[in-house]
């Protein structure tokens, strides 16, 4: 999760939403890393997850990521809960919880109703305060920067 924190840094530091995610193997191994590049990429698709689960894939050379685990800063979206389901990801660790779009129990709960046909084991919660401080620190500062940007436009 140490990992997927400084993976956001680098979404904020292209002026995305600070999530990071990366994708382990059962040795322990990094497979795919991840951070949002929707803004950058042009391009809706590219969560942190996404990222991970693509690179992890083409190193893996196989559309299945059996007994991996991924790390992710908040809490998937049904997209990417999509995406982990297609993979086969045998763990899901996340950090903060995601009230308005996530997929794991916050707002949706896509693994509770879907008719699985694997076994995920999920755990989130994990270094939930720093994860979320990241990404309430970056939309604090986005509001700023637009309340200055009004306040030229009045000049
Ligand atoms: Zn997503």
């Amino acid at each position: 999760m140490q990992q997927a924190l400084l993976l956001a840094d680098k979404a904020e530091a292209e002026g995305e939403i600070p999530v990071g995610a990366v994708l382990v193997s059962p040795t322990g191994e990094v497979l795919g890393e991840g951070w949002n590049r929707s803004i950058v990429l042009s391009d809706p698709t590219a969560h942190a997850e996404i990222q991970a689960i693509r690179m992890a894939g083409s190193a893996l050379q196989n559309y299945r990521l059996i007994d991996c685990t991924l790390y992710v800063t908040l809490e998937p979206c049904t997209m990417c809960a999509g995406a982990i389901l297609h993979s086969r990801i045998g763990r899901l660790v996340f950090g903060a919880s995601d009230y308005k779009t996530g997929a794991i129990g916050s707002r949706f709960h896509l693994f509770e109703d879907y008719k699985m046909n694997h076994f995920l084991e999920i755990r989130g919660g994990v270094m939930a305060d720093l994860c979320s401080a990241k990404i309430s620190a970056f939309f604090k500062k986005r509001r700023e920067q637009k309340k200055q940007l009004k306040l030229i436009d009045i000049r």
